[in-house]
């Protein structure tokens, strides 16, 4: 994305010191860091190995799922590409339950694959109920139905155990959740949702630095690719991956390595806070920030009963600019994003997931504060940093 607002100046000062709060990639903190600096292994070095083979097992065991987790080179996209590859064949039909820009982002996806698209949408910050997703699924048979967990462009969380307790009724069909701006943020548990595909990017709630996607496919998800037979598809063939997760130091492709320590250091950190520790991390400290962002005038996207925890989308108060706010954010020392189609100008995106902290939020919340009294808004300073406090120190 081209924030077209950054100076000279700006990228002197990003180069020193600006909070990254856009929806990723998110800060990544030092153990994280050190990783990425490590004097570089071959990929058959007994070392790597073993490290690629815990990483590979213990994602599998963090998200509860029931196949194989595959952390490969690559971004989210690379990852929606690998979970519609590998689960439909040329004519299938797929559902595309779309709550913003990432959920369409798979109408393109499948109909350069020659698939039949059926697409239900939400209005902007609402998201489809499951009675629609069932009373579609009933209509004609679907081989796959996607839907983005938290879609990065409305901040809108979809109630994905609800629908996947509603998809034991179609079994052929395969659950697809993109979690690519909610995994390790919000709260997901492959099998007890009934989730067949679930994806995610290193940059986002991992905290890792961009290069890597993992992709859990369910037992299921993996009956259904071999029932396949073989594919047009090459890299993203869960067939050509499965040997080497089960023995990574077999070659298919160079695995990015060190991503794949970066991305270890992540999964431990997280295994050590705990999935749903994480997540009530995440939800007290979007409920803080909700209170502080409307205490600032900003209205928020996302329908209260369909909010993410992992950002927010928040609609710009009368009379704020947004190219001179965003500019004045990153003066002031944290940048954060643009809205995006209809909303661009209108709002902005601030991502709060990962390896973050309350001092952060701090750092986010006076930065707001003295970019809206630049803009010439009537703000009282400690309105945002006071709401924050007083609501995430009232929450057990
Ligand atoms: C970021 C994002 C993607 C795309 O991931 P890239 O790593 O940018 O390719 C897909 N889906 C969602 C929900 C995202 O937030």
């Amino acid at each position: 994305m081209n924030y077209g607002i950054i100076d000279e100046r700006a990228e002197m000062k990003m180069e020193n010191n600006v909070l990254v709060m856009i929806p990723g990639p998110t800060p990544v903190v030092r153990p994280i860091q050190n990783e990425m600096g490590r004097e570089i292994q071959a990929f058959g070095d007994p070392r790597f190995v073993k490290d690629y083979k815990a990483l590979i097992d213990g994602l599998g065991a963090l998200l509860n799922c029931s196949g194989q987790a595959f952390p490969v080179a690559g971004t989210g996209t690379l990852a929606m590409e690998m979970a519609i590859a590998n689960s439909t064949k040329r004519s299938d039909s797929v559902l595309i339950v779309s709550n913003g820009f990432f959920g369409d982002r798979f109408i393109d996806i499948c109909q350069r694959k020659g698939l039949d698209v059926d697409v239900l949408s939400a209005e902007w910050g609402m998201c489809v109920s499951v009675e629609e997703i069932r009373a579609k699924l009933k209509e004609k048979h679907y081989a796959a139905l996607t839907v983005s967990h938290v879609d990065t462009s409305t901040a809108v969380a979809a109630p994905i155990a609800e629908i996947g307790e509603m998809m034991r009724e179609f079994p052929e069909t395969i659950y697809i959740v993109d979690g690519v701006a909610a995994t390790a943020g919000e709260y997901e548990d492959m099998d007890a949702m009934n989730i067949d595909i679930l994806f995610t990017g290193s940059q986002k709630a991992f905290g890792v630095c961009p290069g890597m996607l993992i992709l859990w496919a369910g037992k299921k998800a993996l009956e259904r690719r071999k029932a396949l037979g073989t594919i047009p598809e090459y890299y993203v063939d869960l067939e050509k991956w499965l040997p080497i997760m089960d023995d990574p130091s077999k070659y298919f492709a160079t695995p990015a390595i060190n991503l794949v320590w970066a991305l270890k250091k992540s999964m431990e950190l997280v295994q050590e806070e705990g999935l749903k520790a994480r997540y009530e991390r995440h939800k007290k400290n979007a409920l803080a920030l909700h209170a502080a962002f409307e205490a600032l005038g900003f209205a928020i996207l996302a329908e209260p009963e369909c909010r993410a925890v992992t950002l927010t989308n928040l609609i710009y108060p009368l009379g704020l600019d947004d190219a001179a706010f965003r500019k004045a954010m990153i003066d002031e020392g944290a940048i954060i994003a643009a809205a995006l189609a209809s909303y661009a100008g209108k709002a902005c995106r601030i991502g709060h997931m990962g390896n973050i902290t309350i001092n952060d939020m701090v750092t986010l919340l006076g930065a707001m504060e003295r970019s809206l009294i630049k803009c010439g808004l009537d703000i009282a300073p400690g309105t945002g940093v006071g709401a924050y406090l007083k609501r995430y120190l009232s929450t057990p």
